[in-house]
This record gives structure tokens, sequence and C-alpha cells, in this order.
């Protein structure tokens, strides 16, 4: 069997372990202990999985793929507190996921698209257009690749390559490996899904109940400013979709969060932040600010210190709970924003509309 004709381990639910075993001549116990061996030790290799019979190794080995990227590197920050993961898919494109340790934990940024169609005008993804949407195996295995290679994830972010609510379909699966105990188990409360403000996909979202820790990326609570950094205003306008994210977070009386990325001269007036504090006292949401991390092909700049300092202090006076976000990473290209899609072969990227 060649690489590609074999199964992807991820895209397997638990549910039907009985039905791929018995289609393989294998017991169902022995896709519950690679999964052990994956979700709990951090093994991606069958060769070390020695609880497991040689027989059914090779069968496994034979039938199954568990890393569904065709090569991986890293890349460290001089500070060491970011790492760079670049995945390259069957296709030769490459999409990006950053480990970025914290004091007591370490929190993995993941990308759930190859590229973006949103095309915030301060992100470096959107100026990458999307190529296409990743599979769960593509998700999933960014987490389980960074694990094996040592780092102790207990945080999970969708905040790296791509808009997470245009791909529930692959998100959501994504989510149930991270969360349940038969996988990963991590506390759905350290995983948060990023939303520039997709409204079919928070639509979805409250019609299934499903609860996500989601963050609202804002980017200015004016609408007329909005659009001219995040088209999606145009399509989806801040004031229809403030309504619908206060319906989300009243069903499961969760805080929600705005980000919202400061650009000087362009969202940093009293006024924004003024517009910004309603948006948060009308949500009930919490603020995190993150200076923009320049590049020379992002047309804008950070603020200063100081007037960062000032617009969360006015926040604060506003009564907004408001954290900052300091950049990590940003020597190596890997600080928000910051991830670009790239192409090892001669992969045309395309720029698609939303
Ligand atoms: S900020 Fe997020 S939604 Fe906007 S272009 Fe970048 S990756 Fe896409």
């Amino acid at each position: 069997m060649t690489t590609t004709d074999k199964d992807l381990f991820f895209d397997i639910h638990p549910d039907t372990y009985s039905q791929w075993a018995a289609q393989n001549g294998l017991p169902k116990y022995c896709l519950e202990q690679v999964s052990d061996w994956i979700t709990k030790h951090h093994c991606l290799s069958f060769d070390d999985m020695t609880n497991i019979s040689k027989k059914n190794r090779s069968i496994l080995a034979d039938r199954l793929r568990l890393n569904p990227f065709t090569s991986v590197t890293n890349q460290k920050a001089s500070d060491g507190l970011a790492t760079k993961y670049i995945f390259t898919l069957d296709s030769g494109v490459c999409i990006e996921a950053v480990a970025l340790q914290e004091r007591g934990y370490e929190t993995l940024c993941v990308s759930s698209q190859a590229g973006c169609p949103v095309d915030c005008k301060f992100c470096l993804t959107g100026i990458s257009g999307l190529k296409r949407n990743l599979t769960v195996s593509e998700i999933v295995g960014q987490l389980a690749i960074v694990l094996a290679n040592n780092h102790h994830i207990t945080h999970i972010v969708f905040m790296g390559m791509g808009e997470p609510l245009l791909n529930l379909k692959a998100v959501l699966p994504a989510m149930d490996w991270f969360q349940e105990p038969w996988g990963f188990h991590i506390s759905r409360r350290h995983i948060t899904v990023s939303t520039s403000g997709y409204e079919p996909g928070i639509d979805y979202l409250i019609k299934n109940n499903r609860y996500l820790n989601l963050a609202f990326s804002v980017g200015s609570a004016i609408p007329s400013i909005r659009e001219t950094i995040m088209p999606i205003e145009k399509r989806y306008p801040i004031t229809q979709l403030s309504l619908k994210l206060r319906q989300y977070s009243s069903q499961h009386n969760r805080k929600l969060t705005l980000e919202y990325t400061l650009l000087a001269t362009v969202n940093d007036t009293d006024l924004c932040a003024d517009q910004l504090i309603q948006l948060a006292r009308f949500l009930n949401a919490k603020v995190n600010l993150i200076n923009l991390n320049p590049h020379p092909m992002i047309p804008f700049e950070p603020v200063s210190h100081k007037h960062l300092m000032r617009f969360r202090q006015r926040l604060v006076m506003g009564g907004v709970q408001t954290t900052i976000r300091h950049p990590k990473g940003q020597d190596i290209v890997a600080a928000c924003g910051q991830l670009q899609l790239t192409a090892v072969a001669d992969t045309p990227i395309s720029r698609q509309p939303k």
C-alpha cells in the first residue's frame, strides 16, 4: 500500500474502531492501544508501541498513517519561548502552528485552513488567500506532532491560519479529539476558537447548542472603520453580529473574549476605545489587546507602548476587564497575524473571495 492509500488515523472516529478493525483483520483494542500511545504517551511510531504484537504492528503500519504531513520542520525564536512548526501537506503547500511557552503552561496556536479567504488587512495569512480547508487529521496532527516533540501543551488556540468557523466540518471533530477523555483530554476551557465574525458559523453553533470558547476579532467596533480593515464587515455587519454573539454567550453563560489588534492612527482613538467599551458591555465580554506585529507586507504600524497603556486604561476606566497579549516569536515571523502560506513546490496559491 502506498502512503497516500493508507487511512489517516485521526479521520477514524473511535465509534467506528470495530468496523475498521474488522475490515483489516485486527481486534478493536489494537486501535484503542494506538490511540492511547498517541494521546497519552505522545508516541507516533508503531515500532515503539510495544504492547501491540509485532504482527499487528506490521498490519497497522501497512494500513494506517499517523502523520498526515509529508514533512515537518521547526524553528525556535531567539528567546526560546516560541517554536514555529511548518507542516507540508500532500500538495506541497505548507501550513504553520506555533508553540508558545508561558509561565507554567504552553499554548499551541493551530491552523484550520491552508491560507484564509477572509482577507483581514492586518494579517499576513489573509494576504496569502485560501488554498483549501484542512482535514481533521491535518488539524489534530499538528498537536500530535508537537507533543511528540516534547512540548507540554496545556492550551490550544485556533488563531493560526484560517477562519475556523468556515471549516466547522473538520474543526468540530478535531475539537473532540482535543478535549474528549478518549482523545488528548485538554480542558475545553483551555481551547479557544478565534473568529473574525463568520455569522453562519455562529448560527450553526447556536442551532446545535455547541459550546466553543469563542474569541471574536473585532478590528474596530465602528463599522465604517471595521470595513476598511476587515472586509467581512460588509457581508456580516458587526451591529447584526453582536446580537448573535450575545445570544451565543447567554446560551452558554460564558464570557466572550474580544480580540482587538491596535493599528496606529486607524483604530486607536478615544472614540474607538469608547465604542469598544460599549460593545464589551453589551456582550459582557473581556478585551484582549494586541499591538500589531509589524511586517513589511502589512500597511499598518503598531501604537507606542505609552499609547497602548493609555488605550487599555480607558477601557479599564470604562469597566471592561482588559489584558494585553505580549508578542512572542517576532524574529521567526510566528507572532500573531504573521503566519503566511508558502508552497514547497510550485503550487499556485489562489486568492478567493469569501
Ligand atoms: S486574522 Fe484570521 S480570519 Fe483574518 S485573514 Fe488572518 S487568519 Fe483569516
